[in-house]
């Protein structure tokens, strides 16, 4: 097996050590061999003096300029490759899968399972993948393969409309079934022991936001006989949970009608009553204006929006609708109330999302802050894996606090 060499400048070999998985383009020495590789195919980057570093793929296109997929000179990219780190994935977090009780899980995250640009999450019988890169793209057969040899699925379907494909060069969005049918766009599933339909084909990302399930079930010791706000509350998996933990009442809200009709069967499918729940389809910030006006309150509320920040430099921007955000969040909840809040931009860290909540706390009202409790700093479950080496990787916050 014979890679083409990627050689990285003097000293800069020192991240490849510590197994950061990625090479920035202004680390590698550029030369005239380097302008004639193609992108996406495999590499192998050696150090200053030629020795070997890791193996991954290539784009000069992306500042990332080499993923690695490897650290082991005599491991080759091929079927026999994806079956090892998909069975390595899977063994992982075989001692935390309950699958009576819960039978969706993402079973590769990027970067957190050593495959960057892949995604593949399975809701039950049905594989759902998704790619972000084009070196992952020129590697697709081996993934399908492995994933059929190792759980013989009885469809895999491919999600990639997604949009920072694009700022890999690539320019195609591919959606439809790779292997098997499936006579719905609908899959049920069992999660914690509740059941949602997840919608594969049309709903949003790969359907369903499996990061939450552990921080959904965390609301089981907050909610019983509670008045319930849950905002941006998609297919209602927050809104489930809370009636399943005793909650008296829940209100979803969603700008999406689809999500919230999908929210209403879930709703059913689970035995809950109509006068138990109401779904209401808004822009979360003007209903929380609408509520606030009328003197509406609740017990509990939830917030859960999607990433506000989608690059670095829209970052302050992002800061301040988040605090807006949760000021108006916490402006409908009762004293004593739970406000349990979320954030899955990445470019926002824990410190800076405790600080927006301080912020917001600050101007419900404006002499004395809010008093808020932190009595829950939540992440990532463990099928998102959180690598200590790969810092990045960090996304997910989700907060549960006590206003005093
Ligand atoms: N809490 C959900 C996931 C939320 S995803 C769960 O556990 O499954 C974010 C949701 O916010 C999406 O359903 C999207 O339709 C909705 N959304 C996006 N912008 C919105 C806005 N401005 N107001 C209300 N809902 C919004």
């Amino acid at each position: 097996m014979n890679y083409p060499q990627i050689k990285l400048k003097l000293n800069r070999e020192k991240s490849l050590q510590f197994r950061h998985p990625w090479v920035f383009s202004r680390a590698i020495q550029g030369n005239s061999e380097l302008t004639q590789l193609k992108d996406g195919v495999i590499v192998d980057v050696v150090d200053n003096k030629g020795n070997f570093l890791a193996r991954g793929y290539y784009n000069s296109r992306s500042n990332i300029a080499i993923r690695v997929l490897t650290f082991d000179q005599s491991e080759a990219i091929d079927e026999n490759f994806f079956e090892k780190k998909i069975q390595a994935a899977f063994e992982r977090r075989k001692s935390y899968i309950n699958k009576k009780e819960t039978t969706a899980y993402r079973l590769i995250f990027a970067e957190g399972d050593g495959l960057p640009g892949l995604v593949v999450d399975q809701y039950k019988d049905i594989f759902v993948l998704q790619i972000h890169t084009l070196g992952m793209e020129s590697l697709k057969n081996f993934v399908v393969e492995a994933l059929l040899k190792l759980f013989q699925p009885k469809a895999i379907f491919e999600r990639s409309d997604v949009n920072v494909r694009k700022k890999d060069g690539l320019t195609t969005l591919p959606k439809g079934f790779l292997y098997g049918s499936f006579k719905k766009s609908q899959v049920e599933i069992r999660e914690h022991g509740l059941k949602f339909l997840v919608d594969f084909q049309d709903g949003q990302k790969t359907g369903f936001f499996l990061d939450q399930r552990e921080n959904r079930f965390a609301l089981q010791n907050y909610v019983k006989d509670k008045t319930v706000l849950n905002l941006f509350a998609y297919s209602g998996g927050f809104s489930c949970y809370a009636l399943n933990f005793g909650a008296s009442n829940v209100t979803s809200v969603d700008i999406s009608e689809s999500a919230l009709k999908l929210c209403a069967e879930n709703m059913k499918l689970n035995g809950f009553l109509p006068n138990q729940h109401e779904e209401i389809t808004a822009e979360a910030f003007n209903y929380l204006e609408q509520a606030f006006l009328k003197g509406q309150k609740f017990d509990v509320v939830i917030v859960d929006p999607p990433a506000f920040v989608k690059n670095q430099k829209k970052l302050h921007n992002a800061i301040n609708a988040y605090i807006r955000l949760n000021e108006a969040a916490l402006k409908v909840l009762n004293p004593g109330g739970i406000l349990i809040s979320s954030s899955c931009s990445s470019f926002v860290s824990q410190e800076m999302f405790k600080s927006v909540l301080f912020q917001a706390a600050l101007r419900v009202n404006k002499e004395i802050a809010t008093d808020l409790i932190v009595l829950e700093q939540r992440t990532q479950p463990f099928d998102h894996p959180l690598k200590i080496n790969f810092p990045e990787g960090e996304y997910l916050k989700f907060f549960i606090l006590q206003k005093a």
